[in-house]
């Protein structure tokens, strides 16, 4: 279903209003995770103002070590929702559980599958039946047809809107977190006519590698980016250091939008 040959026209999928593939480009930018309501509404008001046009924010957290902060669950949902009342962008959140299902088809604008959940194809199954667009990222270690192998549990269970996410893979390097692909954007696009985008905060893991790796990514096709903004990444409970601050999110979305234009 994901197949290009089968489908010569991008897919354009519609996320609350907010158009992405074609020549509309998402723009996702929050949090790695939600903190409060104020940490939240004030990255989206300045993520807003700087031209994004979707705000993201972990509720749930899939984190490496059970005793590191794990999301505020339930509670980092509303917020996020209180936040959307306020700033009006549509919500992104990654979706761990089948058992909140319902939840995030009624309140999450785009439902994120994260890196680890990429091959859980029951999670993925279940994804088919709900009516809301679904961000696919890349399995740490998942090739190419691995990845589309997963779009296509989504879309033979009966939902196509699906955009998939490079967010880097695992290499041999260690001095960055993972290594950005940015070959997988031209493959992917070649292979499917889903949107591709790239998220360079978790490729590189580090906050100066964010500006570059995103340039080069809408410069290589990708339909859109999701990138890590705090207000204070400091003290961040999570991924601060490959957080940007807003003025810096603000600088690199102007740069982007002139890559965007002449490619
Ligand atoms: C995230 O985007 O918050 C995240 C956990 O990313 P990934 O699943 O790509 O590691
Ligand atoms: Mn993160």
């Amino acid at each position: 279903l994901a197949n290009r040959a089968f489908h010569p026209e991008d897919s354009i999928i519609d996320v609350s209003g907010v158009k992405v593939g074609g020549d509309h480009l998402a723009l996702i930018a929050g949090p790695c995770s939600v903190e409060s309501f104020d940490q939240v509404l004030e990255i989206a008001k300045a993520a807003k103002a700087a031209g994004a046009n979707m705000l993201r924010g972990g509720a749930f957290k899939p984190r490496t070590s059970p005793y590191s902060f794990q999301g505020l669950g339930m509670e980092g949902l509303d917020i996020l929702c209180e936040v959307k009342k306020e700033v009006g962008l549509p919500i992104v959140s990654e979706l761990m559980s089948p058992d909140y299902l319902d939840v995030f088809n009624e309140k999450v604008d785009l439902i994120q599958i994260g890196a680890r959940n990429m091959q859980n194809f029951d999670l993925l199954k279940q994804l088919g039946q709900l009516d809301r667009p679904i961000l696919l990222k890349r399995g740490l270690n998942a090739t190419y047809e691995e990845w589309v192998m997963s779009a296509e549990y989504i879309m033979a269970s009966g939902n196509e809107n699906v955009i998939l996410c490079e967010r880097g893979i695992r290499t041999f390097e260690t001095y960055t977190r993972n290594t950005l692909d940015l070959q997988s954007i031209p493959v992917l696009k070649k292979k499917t006519h889903l949107p591709v985008i790239v998220d360079p905060s978790h490729a590189g893991g580090k906050w100066w590698l964010v500006e570059p790796m995103a340039k080069a990514s809408v410069a290589a096709g990708a339909d859109g980016l999701m990138i890590e903004v705090h207000n204070d990444p400091e003290n961040a409970l999570c991924d601060g250091a490959q957080s940007l601050k807003p003025k810096k999110y603000d600088e690199l979305l102007k740069q982007i939008k002139q890559i965007a234009s002449v490619v």
